[in-house]
């Protein structure tokens, strides 16, 4: 049997044994409506409660300011069209989640104005660029924490105070920052954040939305009275306990230096894989999460070197798996100003809890190998070198 290793954790993360245990008993004995009044209700509500008290805890937020929701794209949404109304102005940045984007270009076709806030080089936004695109009009900030290809963490403490002094709303996608790095909605001074299940370890179909209390929220789903009226529809109870369990196993992975880990484990692979001939990292210079690396391949299609490293056991990807098929190049690092070919030739290594040294060493020992077999097949990469 070919050995697996799975180096795409921002695309999805396994679920860990103890969430899968913690979620168990709610497919099965503990069934409940958790508006039921009855016992059976009760326990689930309980569950419920328990969960929102966990992911609050990893935010450093009151409970009843987690608004449950079916993953990090309905947060992203919920946020977004929750508080823009017709005629609004919204600033948001070009690297943003297709989630993010793709909400802003929708309102962009209703009746808002949207600005675009551009990144540097490494893909940092200056929130110089953000104070200088607000208006009388906007009312609100959309810009993420950590980008899922690269890695780079945005000044959100800046943007935060930014937003605060203008009175405007500010949300912040932390779906690649929760679990990797700390995330405390009170330094970051948002108004709301995304969060997703999958992105560490817990359930796909699951995530939450902090929603600072005053916020006016306009709420996407209406029936009953769910989530205080902010999303309606019976809770997904085994994705919810499971969210609450990678919450509350984030928690104390940071405790014990998971985060240090996998920094040590992306330092090597990292280190090893830039010593490979027209290589370079992308968004170098950037504050990073601990988990991604970007490195493009020069001479090289990103997808053919996926296609062959999957063939070897080895899973990575060449960037949001999302538009993964997508014959464009990638929106965040033409953004950063790479070259079309040199976007394309980019392959993102996302770590994951899951990974060991063996992992990394065996990624080292495919990697380099199958990049030259591509290159020496590649006229394009002839014609590179011999310039
Ligand atoms: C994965 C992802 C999302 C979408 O979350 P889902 O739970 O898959 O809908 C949003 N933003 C970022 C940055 C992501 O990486």
């Amino acid at each position: 049997m070919v050995r697996r290793v799975y180096l795409d954790n921002n695309a999805t993360t396994p679920v860990l044994p103890e969430v899968l245990e913690a979620m168990r008993p709610y497919f099965g004995e503990h069934f409940g409506n958790a508006s039921s009044i009855h016992r059976h209700g009760q326990e689930t509500r309980a569950a419920v409660d328990r969960a929102r008290e966990s992911v609050a805890a990893l935010l450093s937020c009151p409970a009843s300011e987690v608004v449950f929701t079916s993953g990090g794209t309905e947060a992203d949404n919920l946020a977004i069209f929750g508080v823009a109304s017709p005629g609004d102005h919204i600033v948001t940045s070009t690297i943003e989640h297709h989630a993010v984007l793709n909400s802003c270009r929708h309102l962009e076709a209703h009746g808002c104005e949207i600005t675009y806030v551009p990144v540097d080089s490494c893909g940092l936004v200056d929130p110089g660029d953000v104070k200088r695109a607000l208006r009388s009009n906007t009312s609100l900030i959309t810009i993420m924490l950590a980008n899922n290809e690269t890695g780079a963490v945005q000044s959100v403490e800046e943007i935060g105070k930014i937003a605060a002094e203008a009175g405007v709303y500010f949300h912040t996608d932390a779906v690649q920052a929760a679990g990797k790095i700390r995330v405390d909605v009170n330094k970051i001074g948002c108004d709301l954040l995304t969060i997703s299940g999958h992105k560490f370890h817990g359930p796909q179909g699951v995530g939450a939305l902090y929603v600072r209390k005053g916020t006016q929220l306009e709420p996407m789903l209406f029936g009953g009275r769910h989530e205080r009226s902010r999303r309606a529809g019976t809770e997904n109870v085994p994705g919810i306990v499971g969210l609450g369990k990678a919450a509350e196993l984030a928690q104390t992975g940071f405790e014990r230096g998971d985060d240090q880990a996998m920094s040590t484990g992306r330092g090597r692979l990292e280190r090893e894989l830039l010593k490979i001939e027209a290589t370079g990292l992308n968004g170098e210079g950037a504050p990073r999460v601990p988990n991604t690396t970007n490195i493009y391949f020069d001479g090289i299609e990103g997808e053919a070197l996926v296609i062959a490293l999957d063939l070897k056991g080895l899973a990575v990807s060449t960037g949001a798996a999302c538009s993964s098929g997508a014959i464009e190049p990638s929106h965040v690092l033409t953004a950063m100003g790479l070259r079309p070919d040199r976007a394309k030739a980019s392959i993102r290594f996302s770590l994951g809890k899951q990974n060991s040294a063996e992992d990394i060493e065996f990624a080292l020992a495919t990697v380099p190998a199958t990049v030259s077999r591509l290159r020496e097949l590649s006229p394009v990469y002839r014609n590179l070198v011999s310039k």
